[in-house]
């Protein structure tokens, strides 16, 4: 635990704002800040001179998990860790050299940079940085100043209520706070690329109603916790994901039964379209999202994809439709839901595959297929099935 008092501080200048009211972007990104902090402890959110002020107000407080979890919340692009004095130049220097003891070891040369906002402040910002630059070469002898490309940026800010020392800032998520961008439904799989297309849409802050065809018992329910636990990850971004789990069998073995097996995959696509786009519209979804990406499997050709979206009335987004599997994995390590997807649970899609699925369908083709099926009656059927769970992070 550390002895320092600390807090963090999210500067506006650092809000990703772009297009959108200010205060809407900042009350739903401080919501968000809540939601995601509330399993730590008590926290004094608030918004002043431009910056949110995140004061944990329980002692035992682990700032490491704190800045863990802010670093995944979006709409912020960077933000800080810092230490809290009195404005007072004997604490300011005093706390400088022991809160930033060991960075100030380790760094060959450094700066001081010093903003003052508190006008009554009695030094300026050229004078505190002179002040705590002399200290700081006094107290780590091995130092030089550097002000060009130093190593290690002190920053010494003087506010309303206090002053605040920390070193350089911590990226953030950068995107949109989620909730300021509307809402779609993402078709997720247990697969590497629909957490993924996920994540990305949460990014420009789309809240996230989730979809899942489960096929009972070609699969099993450990399939179905896996992605409940795939969820949970892109929850830490996303916020809470409402998931509707749609039973798929019976569609699947009629589609098996009654149209040519090349289509079969195709058909099977359009029905998971038809009916996300119903259950999306009931929870006032305006698109949805797959994880999709042009060629990697015989449905994601142009021509596949172009009869799989003539059957959803809604807008279809897929984030990673130009990306190589190499580039949509290494953004599924990053977000931490790779691991989960490459456990080996069956998908209803991998249960029916066809030997020799058709790469280019034509829509006629596909329309007059459909025609052996009583398509309305099983699309009821499968939403009079849904199950719903509410998924938050962990
Ligand atoms: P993923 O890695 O996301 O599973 P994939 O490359 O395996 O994708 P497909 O299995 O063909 O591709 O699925 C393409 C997209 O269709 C997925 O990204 C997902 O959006 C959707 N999808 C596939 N299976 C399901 C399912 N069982 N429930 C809901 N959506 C699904
Ligand atoms: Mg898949």
């Amino acid at each position: 635990m550390s002895q320092f008092k600390e807090i963090l501080l999210i500067k506006n200048g650092e809000l990703a704002l772009k297009g959108l009211n200010r205060g809407t972007f900042e009350a739903v990104l401080l919501k968000n800040l809540r939601y995601r902090l509330r399993p730590l402890g008590k926290f004094g959110l608030r918004k002043a001179q431009s910056t949110i002020y995140i004061e944990p107000l329980e002692a035992g407080t682990d700032l490491d998990e704190v800045s863990d979890r802010v670093a995944q919340v979006f709409g912020i692009s960077a933000f800080s860790r810092a230490m809290v004095v009195e404005k007072e130049m004997g604490a300011i220097l005093e706390g400088a050299a022991s809160y930033l003891a060991e960075a100030l070891q380790q760094a060959r040369s450094f700066k001081v940079e010093a903003r003052r906002a508190d006008k009554s402040f009695p030094l300026g910002s050229p004078e505190i940085c002179a002040q705590v630059g002399e200290y700081l070469l006094e107290r780590f002898p091995h130092l030089r100043v550097d002000v060009h490309a130093p190593e290690l940026t002190v920053w010494i800010e003087i506010r309303d209520f206090a002053a605040y020392i920390h070193a350089p800032q911590r990226a953030g998520a950068g995107g949109m706070p989620v909730g300021t961008g509307g809402r779609a439904a993402i078709l997720i799989s247990g697969g590497i690329d629909s957490p993924v297309a996920a994540y990305m849409m949460a990014k420009r802050g789309v809240e996230l109603t989730a979809v899942h065809f489960a096929s009972p018992p070609y699969t099993s329910e450990r399939a179905e916790m896996k992605v409940v636990s795939l969820l949970e990850q892109v929850a830490a971004y996303a916020g809470r994901i409402d998931l509707r789990i749609v039973p798929f069998t019976h569609i699947q073995e009629e589609i098996q039964r009654k149209c040519p097996e090349d289509l079969f995959t195709l058909i099977m696509r359009r029905f998971m379209m038809r009916i996300a786009a119903r259950v999306a519209r009931s929870a006032d979804c305006g698109a949805l999202v797959t994880g999709e990406s042009v060629g990697q499997v015989a449905s994601q050709t142009i021509p596949a994809l172009a009869c799989t979206d003539a059957a959803a009335d809604l807008p279809v987004f897929r984030p990673v439709i130009g990306m190589d599997k190499e580039e949509i994995i290494a953004i599924a390590r990053r977000i931490g839901t790779f691991e989960t997807s490459i456990q080996p649970y069956e998908d209803c899609c991998t249960v029916f595959t066809p030997r020799h699925p058709r790469t280019r369908p034509k829509l006629e083709m596909v329309e007059q297929a459909e025609e052996a099926l009583d398509i309305e009656t099983l699309i009821e059927e499968a939403l009079a099935g849904i199950r719903r769970q509410m998924v938050h992070s962990r």
